[in-house]
């Protein structure tokens, strides 16, 4: 691992960033999944720099108890704090706690990145608020709050809450998507508001991140058994639907669905469909007319041809070079060889690499075109 580390070293030379460290994660078994999400978030920026922030004004609290927030902020830290640029560190208290805490994670068959991602931002915001209602409680009665830890969770549906407490990790992932639904009766509008921490896309071959975006605002009728409650009509109408992004989120994860399950094999299959995802994105399909442009800065790859087994790797930006995460393995990258995950544009092929999940951060509103 010295001599990788060192590899990576020279062929970074005196452009290797101040203060950055590049360090592989160790594999548990199958715990690929885990740590090709964990370098994407790692690179985050400014993720990072929040959990960071976040676990050097917290780790003094006496009843610091293990959870998923502070082993991923510890993993972080030791990550930030090496005296060597590169090397390699095992993420091992991390996923012994995540295998404790969700059996889905428990077993050594192949997981899926994408489930990981999205239980682990659940987990933390869950950690969060629960840490803002002791303190709240705290505040209020000045007497030791009740440990609400192990209690049931939130029993609330969505959006019934009065206030909802918007942690830092709302502030870089969540957006709200506005699904607009018209009564094709009365042309009443209803438009009912949703949080989402990734937008999750159909996807088909040999096409882009653009126009998955766009089928995914388009327009779609309900009808049939389909039909919509029209709250003015007081009963089932055929209404059009569409969803909009109401509030961009700062940093937008995109979620390709590769994985698709097919009735007649009654399994699922991976699409190795092509899609094309460029490095700079201009998201169109939002409520205000304005172009927000995103870059990219991290990609989680599925390697393999089916849904059941392979591996997955990253791919990340880091100040101007691209790197390339493999467990242990850490590489540069040409920012040319990013298009080679774009999948394949015949349905057999050799390459099984494909970009599954995409990160991108805001750079804020573009010009109008
Ligand atoms: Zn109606």
């Amino acid at each position: 691992m010295g001599a990788a580390g060192s590899k990576l070293e020279k062929a970074l030379g005196d452009q290797f960033p101040e203060g950055e460290r590049y360090f592989g994660l160790e594999n548990f078994g199958n715990t690929c999944y885990c740590n090709s999400v964990l370098q994407a978030l790692y690179f985050c920026v400014p993720f990072r720099e929040q959990l960071l922030e976040y676990y050097s004004s917290n780790k003094n609290g006496v009843d610091a108890e293990d959870n998923l927030l502070t082993c991923l902020a510890d993993l972080f830290t030791q990550i930030s704090s090496q005296k060597k640029k590169t090397g390699v560190i095992a993420p091992k208290r991390f996923v012994q706690r995540l295998k404790k805490q969700n059996e889905l994670f428990r077993s050594y068959m192949h997981q899926d990145a994408h489930e990981f991602l999205n239980f682990l931002l659940n987990e933390l915001v869950d950690i969060l608020e629960k840490e803002a209602q002791a303190a709240k409680n705290d505040a209020e009665t000045s007497s030791p709050s009740e440990k609400t830890a192990n209690g049931p969770k939130n029993p609330q549906a969505n959006g019934v809450k009065k206030e909802p407490l918007v942690t830092w990790v709302h502030k870089n992932f969540q957006g709200i998507l506005t699904n607009e639904t018209r009564c094709l009766r009365c042309e009443t509008v209803t438009a009912r508001d949703e949080t989402f921490f990734d937008l999750s896309l159909d996807i088909e071959q040999n096409s882009s991140i653009t126009s998955c975006l766009k089928n995914f605002s388009s327009t779609e009728t309900l009808n049939a058994e389909d039909k919509f409650f029209c709250d003015k009509c007081c009963s089932l109408q055929e209404a059009q639907k569409r969803m909009k992004i109401k509030k961009p989120p700062h940093i937008l994860v995109i979620h390709l669905k590769r994985f698709k399950y097919i009735e007649q094999l009654g399994r699922y299959k991976k699409l190795s469909y092509r899609v094309v995802f460029p490095l700079e994105l201009k998201l169109s399909n939002t409520v205000e007319d304005a172009d927000l442009e995103y870059s990219l800065f991290a990609v989680v790859v599925h390697v393999g041809s089916g849904p059941n087994h392979g591996h997955y790797v990253s791919l990340v930006k880091s100040h101007s070079h691209w790197l390339f995460f493999d467990d242990e393995n850490v590489e540069m990258i040409d920012e040319s060889a990013v298009q080679t995950f774009f999948g394949s544009a015949q349905e057999f092929s050799s390459n099984t690499d494909h970009g599954y999940i995409l990160f991108y951060e805001s750079l804020g509103a573009g010009n109008k075109s």
